[in-house]
């Protein structure tokens, strides 16, 4: 059960509704009397059976990983999209292994495949996703392997793909992130449709003592600067983006295969700048040159805590810089803009200019003909069908 979204501002063709919450996660008993959004569990079947949730995961805990497997309701297609290393330790291969012996057990559909597979490098040569290859191979990135996720959910026929980080110590609130993703699908009623969660409370378990924060470090500083963009832009002032470098959300196959997507850990905010840069700017409203409808971005807030791993102060210093890179190099990086970027980045001691987002467009793509090629000759990729 969710808040009914009430309140959203338009850009352009975009929709963006304010943040909305979690009112119960289950609605077992519900009579059906409250002001809200509830679904009846045929419906969320219906919605779940179309969803595929792909995984990324570089080298995290298997038990972890397992956890997160264990969370996605039975119907939804697994894609697991790992650069896991592979010497000295295989640990892809305990990866398969993990996912064959859940396959064994639940009978679930789940794919695992491998971002470094020289196979996928052969399929994309000569394609619009060129540009993600280097040395005959995909680039390592967390937005690299969440391409490669979208394309495989694509070639299977799914209509909805949704993420969810492997690196996430509670089942529980994966299983609700899932939930949610179904629920905002069917909300929307529309083909473009993302659905982004806001988690109310992150904390990482390497510190000896659990502090939970509102919202993240990078996520705070990408979204204020976000909106002062936005409201720079607009001459009204806004603070509607609540979920900038949200890791957890999902989309619509449509939407995903016509917007544009960036590498590494620009991924998350550079789909909300590509979406305003493409269907925004300097455009009319209903001028979107790749879509003609309306776009429909939700924010959810689920009641599970985020809990993930510790990665240390540069991992953080990082990301900013890579997020902020989306904005800064964008057609809402104006003077004022780029300033409080750098200003920014200097309390994490970066001076220099952030990176440039490297683009990739999938628009061309045809994900059939690259899944056919690549599981007809990989001896990494491993589909285990539903039975
Ligand atoms: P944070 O949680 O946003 O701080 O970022 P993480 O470094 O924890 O990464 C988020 C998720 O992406 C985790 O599940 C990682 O295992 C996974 N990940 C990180 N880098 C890559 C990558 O290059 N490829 C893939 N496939 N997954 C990645």
């Amino acid at each position: 059960m969710i808040e009914s979204p009430r309140k959203f501002e338009g850009f352009g063709s975009i929709n963006i509704f304010d943040l909305i919450r979690v009112l119960e996660i289950d609605t077992l008993g519900y009579k059906g009397f409250g002001e809200v959004f509830t679904a009846n569990k045929d419906l969320l079947i219906d919605y779940a059976t179309r969803t595929a949730i792909v995984i990324p995961v570089k080298d995290e805990e298997l038990l972890t990983l397992e956890g997160v497997i264990s969370a996605i309701p039975h119907v939804s297609l697994v894609i697991v999209v790992s650069a896991s290393s592979r010497e000295p330790v295989d640990r892809y291969a305990d990866e398969v292994d993990l996912v064959r012996s859940i396959h064994r057990n639940t009978r679930r559909g789940i794919i695992i495949l491998h971002q470094q597979d020289p196979v996928w490098g052969e399929a994309l040569k000569g394609t619009s996703l060129e540009k993600m290859i280097s040395g005959g191979k995909v680039r390592s990135g967390k937005g690299e392997g969440m391409i490669l996720g979208i394309l495989t959910a694509a070639a299977f026929g799914y209509k909805y793909v949704g993420f969810i980080d492997s690196d996430n110590y509670v089942p529980g609130s994966a299983y609700e992130y899932a939930m949610i993703y179904y629920s905002g699908f069917l909300m929307s009623e529309s083909k473009y449709a993302m659905i982004r969660i806001k988690w109310p409370y992150k904390g990482k378990l390497a510190s000896s003592d659990i502090y939970l924060r509102k919202r993240g470090r990078v996520s705070s500083i990408t979204e204020s600067i976000l909106n002062y963009a936005l409201s720079l832009y607009r001459k009204y002032e806004t603070d509607i983006i609540k979920t900038a470098n949200s890791g957890e959300h999902a989309l619509t196959i449509d939407l995903a295969l016509k917007m544009k997507w960036s590498g590494g850990f620009a991924v998350e905010p550079y789909e909300l700048v590509n979406l305003i840069e493409m269907c925004y700017l300097g455009l009319e409203d209903g001028d979107c040159p790749i879509i003609s409808d309306k776009i429909k971005i939700y924010q959810i807030e689920s009641r599970n805590p985020h809990i993930h791993a510790e990665r240390g102060d540069e991992h953080i210093a990082d990301m900013l810089n890579f997020s902020l890179g989306t904005i800064y190099h964008s057609k809402l990086g104006l003077d004022q803009v780029k300033e409080r970027i750098r200003k920014a980045l200097e309390e994490y001691g970066i001076r220099d200019e952030p990176p440039r987002p490297r683009i990739y467009d999938l628009s061309d793509l045809e994900p059939t003909k690259v899944l056919e090629k690549i599981i007809s000759i990989s001896s990494d990729v491993h589909y285990f069908e539903p039975k």
